[in-house]
C-alpha cells in the first residue's frame, strides 16, 4: 500500500514538468543535419520516472540499434568494481597507459584479431598492439581518470584478465540483449550477431564499445544512464500518463554507483565534456559521458555519443545524442550545446 502510494505521489509530482518547445528543438535538429550533411538521434527523458520528454526521432530513437563505443565503459567499470578479484583492479589502483594495449601475454591476438581489428605492429619486437584514444598516453591514471579521460588501454588492460567472464557479466548484468519493457518499443528479440568462437581481445573489445558486436538502442542508453545518475532502480521508459514502474533492481550496490557518478561528473569538468559550450545560465549540468564506436559490424566508421545529467529549476533530465558521423568530443558535443542552448 506503502509502495503503491509512493508511485502515485512520485507520479504527480511529474505531471507539471517542464515542456520542452518541441517544434523548435526539431526545427534547429533538421537544420543541423541539412548544414553538416549528418544525422540526428536525441532523446531527453526525466530519469526518475522514466518518462520521456523529447525523442528525435522517435522512430528512431526507440528502435534504431546503434554501436555503443566508450559510453559502454561506464557499464563495464561497474562490472570491474563488483568483481575485483577477477580483473585484478580496484578503485584507487594505478595504472600507466603509454598510448597503447599491447599484448599481455605471446599470441594474445588471434590470426583473426590481426584481420578484424585495427591492430599496429611493433616492428622491433615483432608484436602487436591497440591504440588508445590518446596517442601519447593518459599516463599515470586510477579508474575515475580511465573513464573521465576515455583511456582504451585500462579497459583492455583490465577486461583481458578475465575476458570470457568479463562479456558475459556485461552483458547478462545490464541486459543488453534486451529491450527496456516500454510499451511503445518495437524491440527485436534477436541477439546480436556474435561470431561462433569470440577470441579473448574481442571479449575485451566489449569493455570499450569496440567489438563491432554490442548495439544499443537510445532508448536503452537513457533508460540504464538514468538510472545511474537518478539512483532509482531500472525504470520502464514511459510516455506522459503512463505509472512509472519498475523492470528490473539496479545490478549492483550504491556504493559502486556513486564511485561512477563521481567520475562522470569528472568527465564534464576535466575530461571528454570539458568543452561543452553552455549560454544557457538556467542549465546546470552534472555529468555525463561521450563515445565514439569506430566499428559497426564488419565496418569501420566513427559515430558520436553524448550523455548529459542536467538540472534546469528543480527538475533533472538526462540528454542521449547520437550523431550517425563524427565523434563524441565535436559533432555530437556541438549537437548538445546547441539542444541546451535551447532549453
Ligand atoms: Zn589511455
Amino acid at each position: 500500500m506503502i509502495r503503491i502510494l509512493c508511485i502515485f505521489l512520485l507520479y504527480i509530482s511529474f505531471i507539471n514538468l517542464y515542456s520542452f518547445e518541441e517544434s523548435e528543438l526539431n526545427r534547429s535538429l533538421r537544420d543541423w543535419e541539412q548544414t553538416n550533411h549528418n544525422q540526428a538521434i536525441v532523446l531527453i527523458t526525466s530519469p526518475s520516472s522514466g518518462i520521456i520528454e523529447y525523442a528525435y526521432t522517435k522512430e528512431n530513437a526507440f528502435s534504431k540499434k546503434l554501436p555503443a563505443g566508450s559510453i559502454l565503459k561506464t557499464l563495464s567499470s561497474f562490472v570491474f568494481l563488483a568483481n575485483p578479484e577477477k580483473f585484478h583492479t580496484s578503485w584507487e589502483k594505478n595504472f600507466i597507459c603509454n598510448g597503447k594495449f599491447e599484448e599481455p601475454y605471446s599470441n594474445f591476438f588471434t590470426l583473426e584479431d590481426t584481420n578484424n581489428y585495427n591492430l599496429f605492429k611493433n616492428e622491433k619486437s615483432d608484436t602487436f598492439y591497440y591504440n588508445c584514444s590518446l596517442a601519447k598516453g593518459h599516463g599515470e591514471i586510477t579508474m575515475s581518470q580511465a573513464l573521465a579521460l576515455s583511456c582504451n588501454s585500462y579497459y583492455l588492460h583490465f577486461a583481458s584478465h578475465s575476458p570470457s567472464f568479463f562479456h558475459n557479466s556485461l552483458l547478462q548484468d545490464w541486459k543488453l540483449d534486451e529491450g527496456t519493457g516500454a510499451s511503445f518499443e518495437s524491440f527485436s528479440k534477436q541477439k546480436f550477431t556474435r561470431p561462433k568462437k569470440i577470441s579473448h581481445f574481442t571479449s575485451s573489445l566489449m569493455s570499450i564499445g569496440n567489438a563491432g558486436i554490442i548495439k544499443v538502442t537510445a532508448l536503452k542508453i537513457a533508460q540504464i544512464y538514468g538510472a545511474i545518475f537518478a539512483n532509482t532502480q531500472i525504470l520502464k521508459p514511459i510516455q506522459k500518463g503512463e505509472m512509472p514502474e519498475v523492470v528490473n533492481p539496479f545490478p549492483y550496490s550504491q556504493n559502486t554507483r556513486e564511485k561512477i557518478q563521481e567520475a562522470l561528473r569528472l568527465v564534464t569538468i576535466k575530461g571528454t565534456l570539458k568543452n561543452l559550450s553552455l549560454q544557457n545560465t538556467s542549465i546546470q549540468v552534472l555529468g555525463g559521458k561521450t563515445g565514439t564506436p569506430t566499428k559497426d559490424g564488419n565496418k569501420t566508421l566513427t559515430h558520436g555519443w553524448n550523455i548529459l545529467y542536467f538540472k534546469k529549476g528543480d527538475n533533472l533530465y538526462l540528454l542521449v545524442v547520437f550523431t550517425e558521423n563524427g565523434s563524441g568530443k565535436r559533432e555530437a558535443l556541438e549537437l548538445s550545446s546547441i539542444i541546451l542552448n535551447l532549453l
